[in-house]
């Protein structure tokens, strides 16, 4: 923990300590307290940043006027605030190629978390494997536990799955006992976080306020359209089931109507074992004749080994799809990201369903009602 943050009075976002440059090893130059890339305090930016400008180094800064510095865990929180903040800084710290569970607290991470006046990332234990040491290395006060600066997504929906009693051990796999953090795969939770982002960024930079409140109003506008068509599209996959690894998509199975019909993780967070990928192949075969193809498909993240769920559909043969597919947005700079994302989710699954009525099953849902689409 740092002690050598100063803070002024009355100074709300106080800025990092003069003479920080250099540990994050930018360029040292001369004058009085040129700014970090991350240097956050707006009066000093912007006579800093005339001179950063003068001399040529502004290259890297595509907003300058406005410092405000958000540090997203995961792409799609970031995209989210480009779309309510679209002149913040950004860091983010992970993306679709990586399992968010489990990454490297790098030393180029903590001088961006050292910078941030927001950390805006998924909570319920998600990042508990390297967020807590940014933090603490970063010393960085305003995105500490509590502070305004760190917004949680987990805290601002309820959670689906929560494992009460369950204990969080290392190794053990990623329990998830607060309930499941992946929150992002449901459209409407993610509005919510959207609207307490919206809030939380204007309450941070009120200057900006009403400017943010109209984007979220525009926001929620668009995506509510959205959910109802993608609602509309997505009934033929309602009633129908999944292969799934890790817990990645369930908000996404819960909200059309999937059911998660097994897990190729032994235990979550744990990698499929063989004696594990034995018994749920011989659970599937001895599925009645039409549950198997009331399965959609095997789906995995990204970011996950694929090898167990190829063995799997191999050793079915049912010609069941493989679905690899990014547990987040793979270009959270793009132009509506969030929903080109939803957009591939729902056009993977939906071609995946096999021609013909929908399943027979009585719990098939809405699809049942709806045969021949
Ligand atoms: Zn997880």
């Amino acid at each position: 923990m740092r002690t050598d943050d100063p803070q002024g009075p009355g100074d709300a976002r106080p800025g990092p300590p003069r003479g920080r440059q250099k540990a994050w090893g930018g360029p040292a130059l001369s004058g009085d307290d040129p700014p970090g890339p991350g240097d956050a305090h707006p009066q000093r930016w912007r006579g800093a940043l005339a001179l950063v400008a003068a001399l040529g180094l502004a290259a890297g800064f595509s907003a300058p006027a406005a410092a405000f510095t958000v540090f997203a865990c995961e792409p799609e929180w970031a995209a989210l605030t480009r779309v309510l903040l679209p002149q913040a800084r950004l860091h983010v710290a992970t993306h679709a190629r990586q399992d968010p569970h489990h990454i490297e607290a790098r030393p180029a991470l903590i001088a961006q978390l050292r910078s941030a006046d927001l950390a805006v990332c998924t909570g319920a234990g998600l990042e508990e494997g390297w967020l807590p040491m940014l933090q603490q290395r970063a010393g960085n006060p305003r995105v500490q536990e509590g502070a305004p600066g760190l917004l949680l997504a987990a805290e601002q929906v309820k959670l689906i799955d929560a494992r009460p009693g369950q204990l969080r051990q290392p190794f053990a796999g990623d329990i998830h006992p607060e309930g499941n953090p992946h929150v992002h795969a449901d459209p409407h939770r993610l509005l919510e976080v959207a609207r307490a982002l919206a809030r939380r960024l204007a309450q941070l930079e009120p200057a900006e306020a009403a400017a943010i409140d109209g984007r979220f109003n525009a926001f929620e506008r668009d995506w509510r359209r959205r959910i109802a068509d993608w609602e509309r599209r997505a009934a033929p996959l309602k009633g129908r089931a999944v292969v799934v690894q890790h817990a990645s998509f369930a908000y996404l199975w819960n909200w059309l109507g999937l059911r998660p019909l097994a897990d190729l993780e032994p235990k979550p967070g744990l990698a499929p074992s063989p004696g594990h990928l034995q018994s749920l192949l011989t659970t599937l075969r001895a599925q009645p004749s039409q549950a198997v193809p009331a399965v959609v498909a095997v789906v995995v993240a990204q970011h996950q080994d694929a090898r167990a769920g190829r063995w799997l559909v191999d050793q079915l043969g049912t010609a069941l799809p493989l679905l690899q597919l990014p547990a987040t947005v793979t270009d959270e700079a793009a132009a509506d990201a969030l929903g080109r994302w939803y957009e591939q989710l729902l056009q993977a699954l939906l071609s995946s369903v096999p021609p013909g009525p929908g399943p027979a099953s009585p719990a098939a849902g809405p699809a049942a009602s709806n045969p021949g689409r």
